[in-house]
């Protein structure tokens, strides 16, 4: 699926969307979401409409120093937590091992959000939904979304 976005708050609809409908879905394993793309592409603005959409009432700023936070879903089923987190930083993938990310990943209470998830290919799961985000101009964006299991 391809969507225009022409604005930040857009864009957050489209994110506040996608997580009404995982929100009505549930895996064996945690919900992944990885958002790859151009710096300043959306990736952290569509989150905040994604966190909005799972009811999250924290907000979801681009992480500085801080490469995982953790949030409350409320009343989300089966789902309890929602992971933000950004690979932007970090050197390698074990830096995000150490965080505990194969327990949170097998964990189907959890959705987790990743932010250059490209730099941590060798150990995300193979079943995610997949986002790429293009910067076309100013305020104008594509975001390509995949439903992946290979
Ligand atoms: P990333 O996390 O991919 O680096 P951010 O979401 O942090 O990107 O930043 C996107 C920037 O682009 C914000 O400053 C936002 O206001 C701006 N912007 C302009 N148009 C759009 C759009 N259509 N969608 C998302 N962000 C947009
Ligand atoms: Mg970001």
């Amino acid at each position: 699926m391809v969507y225009k976005s022409v604005s930040p708050s857009q864009t957050k609809r489209i994110g506040e969307s996608l997580a009404r409908k995982l929100l009505r879905s549930s895996s064996k394993k945690a919900l992944i979401v990885t958002l790859e793309g151009d710096l300043g592409g959306g990736k952290t603005t569509f989150l905040q409409g994604f966190a909005k959409g799972l009811r999250v009432k924290k907000k979801i700023l681009s992480p500085t120093f801080v490469i995982m936070k953790k949030f409350l879903i409320p009343r989300g089923g089966t789902f309890r937590y929602f992971y933000h987190i950004d690979c932007y930083r970090i050197k390698g993938p074990e830096e995000i091992l150490t965080l505990g990310f194969k327990e949170i990943t097998s964990n189907p209470e959890n959705i987790v959000a990743i932010e250059w998830a490209d730099r941590i290919k060798k150990i995300l799961p193979k079943e995610k939904v997949s986002l790429k985000f293009q910067f076309v101009n100013k305020n104008n964006r594509k975001i390509i979304i995949n439903f992946k299991d290979d």
